[in-house]
């Protein structure tokens, strides 16, 4: 519900237990009792002094005399909240070649078991490396993903070089990041990433018997080379060289204790607890893999609470999703996860230089080619960057994200999600679906709700730690395209 009479617009949303919480035009959030709530919608100037500062602070109220200043402050807040997609292109995601060993049930992009055909000619890896470097964005992410990129580690090196060179009075920021299995990693390429900063993040589905039932490889251990590929890593670049993100399968649901200890046990700090995409393979094996969301829901709420538990042993370990909506409750500063910013950072703050020549707007558009769909292609890699920026799938995509529309105006999570139009083409094979009839918008509703019931029952030990998963780190920020 919306509020406004001598208050600023601000929302109510009413959490399982019955508490409320206000969220006002900035996104400040402020947990209230009934009867405060009646006194700010009636009568604000009966407030006590101390919190009727402490609702002008969070713009629940106007702070009379210095309304000026007040506005303006609202406009720098919230222009904060898009900083990410008005930055430009910042995450540029180059897909060398789709080959891969693996034979993942829920594996999102039909990989390829041969090179031909299948990866990235040099001239197009050129171009991309030029689309990059167009962008304005001072800090440019540079991601490989595939198939398993190190089988065409020539081409990483080729892009890795390519763009250092073009820094050369280093303008710009720019960080690399290798996502693969770790199966083909070798001490010379260890050599080259640590030379270059480039850092590695990993698949790790839990324990050994999960992981080499989510993602096995024909006639190998899957999982002891994934550990030796970590090991390897973190010898020769460097202990915090790798990050892990896990997939939840119907396989997993049973061991969410279990698959956090393992992150535990392998001194890993943050673990991603990621729900199956219904793209590509995935979507072909749903009824083998996938589940429903209230199960989602079950195996979540008992691996945060594992984590939560070990951060009461001493043990400091972070959950990224939570983290992600943590950052959007908690910060003025967006970490700009794509899925949830309004206009969509998919096409603005991401895009995707696929092994075919193609330029997607997030890895999970082009994902969605391999099932058939490729509507939402933005263009070729040798168009400029102005063409691709200007083309009809981002205006589309960009419309279909606004949560000025449809739905997400009388939604309370509006300042910290978006329609995800991606999503939604998935699901329903068009980008502009109404937000409630999506999984994501339920799946999102459900994980606000979650965390303001947490920070609603948080001690001031908990509430610190909410404050530091609420800073984005290096899985949080590798994670922010997914
Ligand atoms: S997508 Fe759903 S949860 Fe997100 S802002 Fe829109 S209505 Fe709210």
């Amino acid at each position: 519900m919306h509020r406004q009479n001598r208050t600023l617009p601000f929302d109510v949303r009413t959490l399982t237990d019955g508490a409320l919480v206000g969220i006002s035009a900035t996104g400040d959030h402020l947990f209230l009792h009934q009867d405060e709530l009646d006194c700010l919608l009636n009568d604000p100037d009966k407030f006590p002094p101390k919190r009727k500062a402490e609702l002008a602070a969070r713009f629940f109220l106007p702070n009379h005399g210095r309304n000026v200043g007040k506005e303006r402050l609202l406009a720098a807040r919230r222009a904060a909240k898009r900083e990410t997609v008005a930055a430009g292109p910042s995450l540029h995601i180059i897909v060398p070649t789709l080959q891969c060993g693996h034979t993942c049930q829920y594996c999102q992009v039909s990989r390829a078991q041969s090179d031909s055909g299948f990866s990235m000619t040099p001239a197009a890896l050129d171009a991309a490396c030029e689309r990059i470097w167009e962008s304005d964005a001072d800090v440019l992410t540079v991601e490989f993903q595939g198939g398993d990129p190190l089988l065409r580690f020539d081409l990483i090196v080729r892009a890795v070089e390519r763009l250092t060179d073009m820094n050369h009075d280093g303008n710009k920021r720019l960080r690399f990041v290798v996502a693969s299995t770790l199966h083909q990693l070798t001490e010379e390429m260890c050599a080259f990433f640590r030379a270059h900063d480039v850092v590695l993040s990993t698949s790790l589905d839990g324990p050994e018997h999960l992981h080499n039932r989510n993602r096995p490889v024909p006639g190998r251990d899957s999982y002891r080379r994934t550990l030796d590929g970590i090991a390897l890593a973190r010898q020769r670049i460097g202990e915090h060289a790798v990050s892990a993100l896990m997939t939840t399968t119907r396989a997993s649901l049973e061991f969410p204790e279990q698959i956090v200890d393992e992150y535990v046990r392998l001194g890993f700090n943050e673990i991603f607890l990621r729900p199956l995409s219904i793209y590509g393979f995935a979507k072909r094996n749903l009824a083998r893999v996938g589940y429903s969301q209230e199960e989602f829901q079950v195996f979540y709420e008992r691996a945060l609470q594992r984590i939560l538990w070990w951060n009461q042993q001493g043990v400091p370990v972070r959950e990224v999703y939570m983290s992600i909506v943590m950052n959007k409750i908690l910060s003025t500063f967006d970490a700009g996860y794509v899925d949830l910013q309004s206009p969509t950072g998919a096409g603005s703050s991401v895009l995707v230089y696929n092994y075919d020549g193609w330029v997607y707007p997030s890895d999970e558009a082009r994902m969605l080619v391999e099932t058939g769909d490729a509507s939402l292609r933005m263009g070729r890699v040798t168009d400029s960057l102005a063409q691709l920026l200007s083309s009809e799938t981002r205006l589309q995509l960009i419309q279909a994200s606004e949560t000025a529309a449809a739905d997400c105006t009388s939604c309370a999570y509006r300042h910290y999600c978006a329609p995800n139009p991606v999503d939604s083409q998935a699901q329903f094979g068009r980008p502009d679906v109404p937000a409630h009839q999506t999984e994501h918008c339920g799946r999102h509703q459900w994980l606000f709700d979650t965390a303001f019931a947490l920070l609603h029952g948080a001690d001031a030990n908990s509430e610190e730690m909410f404050h530091v998963w609420a800073r984005p780190s290096t899985t949080q920020e590798a994670a922010c395209d997914r």
